[in-house]
């Protein structure tokens, strides 16, 4: 076995390489040749693919959609502020009526439409 197939993950896989979906937010970028294990399927890009990956998700408008924002507060409640590009990528606009929950105690969900 060829020492940089060997899987770093798990250590006892082998990587064979594959074509795998890639998508982004939920939005598929196609498909892309990455090494997969056999044993705990983890993925590895080349780095030339790891930039062609970049490029696409830039050029589609899915790249830096994770923003850090701070809790503001209005009388009793809390607000957090959505980015501009976030707002975009997800069509949102002022007034829509959306859904909160908290998924755990470190997660919360907003469910659109
Ligand atoms: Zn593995």
């Amino acid at each position: 076995m060829r020492k940089d197939m060997k899987c770093w993950e798990c250590k006892t896989g082998k990587y064979s390489y594959k074509n795998v979906d890639f998508s982004v937010h939920g939005i598929s970028l196609g498909k892309f040749k990455a090494k997969v294990c056999n044993k705990c399927k983890d993925t590895v890009f080349d780095e030339k693919v790891s930039d062609k990956i970049d490029a696409l998700a830039k050029k589609k408008g899915l790249w830096g959609l994770e923003s850090h924002t701070k809790v503001g507060k209005v009388g009793n409640s809390l607000d957090i502020k959505i980015a501009h590009k976030v707002a975009k990528f997800l069509e949102l606009k002022k007034g829509e009526e959306v859904t909160i929950y908290p998924e755990s105690k470190n997660r919360l969900i907003v469910d659109i439409g």
